[in-house]
């Protein structure tokens, strides 16, 4: 199994609960210890919610017994049967198998936009949303010390690239985050406080339709958010950026969250893709290899419930999580040489939390907004957090927030650290296909990569 997000976790618990311990050896290839819950990343940015409150554990659960290799998969050879494994001590193992479930997810979609990778933040590891958050109230402190009005004027003007639900979310959220610290600068003009939220496409979230995406922008419009449709960014510096419309915003703050391409991992398999997406069969098996599976962010799920000739299901944790059961009946059912079964799920609609007691909901078509939208909203995260120890963590959080507020603290801890795009998503560290023959026939073709290219901190201090 490669990847511990909502669809490889999904598929291995159920492995555990399903299958004896003499039936199947399980292993995990994984570069963090935990499942990240992804569709809260934004709280965690803006400070409602503990970093640690959406790590869910991997070993927590009652029939544990997989083995975890600490690392991530670099390379696949589909014919010897082997996965290339770059440990986070920047060691390469090779993990012969049996069976093999693709489930590593997706990266942040990047353009060939001058600057972007060097300048944009992402929003899509645990580090980049605790980053965003340090920097973001890093601003104000730097504003607050300043005599300079430009300086300034760049601090306090945030852009977020984007508009769909991460987009969104992490604009309102952060937006909130200024708006209640600001309190605490009696020397700053709240005025002053400006943020963007840009998408090149004429609608924001076109998902909620017409009437429930009219009510989120009049939500962000209300707060001060100023939403710019049809417009993406020309260029990107450490002080400024520019928008395709002409317009330059002196800003060191941009988040890029344009979308997501399915993990550099599916390209080492020199298989069939569709838009960079593993191509799979309904039962989530890989045409012509026995015993090899994907699902989740990196495949092409055909939606079978859509009914539409080439649908894809999209990048959802919502699919991604019921494919994850649907794969581990489907390995178990070629183990014990049965039929297998396709997957099947009917979307349930979409849960978007503003921030504060903004939100909008689409649960199985019904429009909610406002604090309806909101418990709808939080009851459904609530609910598919997957340990008991992570509801009551983010429970306890939630109510802590609503209480007692934040305290804006500026921690410090990824101080001087290099944390734009380029630096969390270890896009460099995979092999191509070629290289992935060549290092499992030992040809001596250098795959060991620079250093500092290997999964989570490997590097000096990783010992
Ligand atoms: C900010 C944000 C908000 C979102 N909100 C929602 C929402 O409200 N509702 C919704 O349905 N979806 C939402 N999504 C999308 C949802 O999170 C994804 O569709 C879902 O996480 C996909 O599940 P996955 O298991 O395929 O990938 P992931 O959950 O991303 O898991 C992939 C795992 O593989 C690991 N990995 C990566 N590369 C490798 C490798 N080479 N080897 C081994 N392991 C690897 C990663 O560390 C990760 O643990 C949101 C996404 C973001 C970023």
């Amino acid at each position: 199994m490669v990847g511990a997000g909502f669809a490889g976790v999904g598929c291995v618990r159920r492995l555990e609960r399903e299958l004896a311990a003499a039936e199947a050896d399980v292993t995990l290839v994984t570069p963090f210890a935990y499942q990240l819950y992804l569709p809260l990343l934004p709280q965690v940015a803006s400070g409602v919610l503990t970093p640690q409150s959406i790590a869910v554990s991997l070993r927590r659960s009652r029939k544990y017994r997989t083995r975890i290799i600490p690392g991530g998969a670099i390379g696949v050879d589909l014919a010897s049967k082997v996965c290339v494994v770059r440990t986070i001590t920047d060691e390469l193992v090779n993990e012969p198998y049996d069976y093999l479930v693709l489930a590593p997810g997706s990266v942040t979609r990047t353009f060939d936009i001058p600057g972007l990778t060097d300048h944009a933040f992402g929003m899509k590891s645990l580090a980049e949303a605790a980053y965003l958050r340090d920097h973001v109230i890093t601003q104000l402190d730097l504003a607050d010390a300043s005599h300079d009005p430009a300086e300034r004027a760049s601090r306090l003007q945030f852009v977020v690239v984007g508009g769909g639900y991460a987009g969104t979310e992490t604009a309102a959220c952060l937006q909130l985050l200024t708006h209640n610290a600001v309190k605490r600068y009696p020397r700053l003009d709240p005025a002053l406080i400006k943020w963007h939220l840009i998408d090149i496409a004429p609608k924001l979230m076109p998902e909620l339709g017409d009437k429930l995406g009219r009510s989120a922008q009049e939500v962000l419009r209300r707060r001060g958010i100023e939403v710019s449709l049809g417009v993406s960014i020309a260029k990107a510096g450490p002080q400024e950026v520019t928008f395709t419309d002409g317009r330059a915003v002196p800003t060191r703050t941009l988040i890029w969250t344009a979308g997501v391409a399915a993990s550099p991992l599916i390209a080492t398999l020199g298989a069939e893709t569709v838009r960079g997406r593993l191509a799979v069969e309904a039962e989530l098996n890989l045409p012509g290899n026995d015993g090899v599976f994907a699902l989740g962010d990196a495949a092409a799920v055909p939606d079978r419930a859509k009914g539409e000739a080439g649908a894809v299901c999209p990048p959802t944790a919502q699919h991604a999580m019921r494919q994850g059961k649907v794969v581990a009946d489907n390995v178990i059912a070629t183990l014990r040489g049965r039929p297998l079964r396709p997957y099947v799920h009917k979307d349930l609609g979409l849960v978007v939390d503003l921030g504060g007691t903004d939100a909008v909901s689409k649960p199985l078509g019904i429009e909610l907004r406002g604090l309806p939208a909101q418990a709808v909203a939080r009851g459904y995260h609530w609910s598919a957090l997957r340990t008991g120890v992570a509801k009551a963590r983010v429970l306890t959080n939630w109510t802590l927030n609503a209480v007692a507020g934040d305290d804006f603290v500026r921690t410090g801890f990824q101080a001087r650290r290099a944390a734009k795009l380029k630096d969390f998503e270890y896009t460099d560290s995979y092999l191509t296909t070629e290289q992935v023959r060549a290092h499992l026939k030992g040809s001596g073709s250098d795959v060991s990569g620079s250093e500092g290219s290997g999964f989570e901190g490997s590097g000096p201090d990783q010992e």
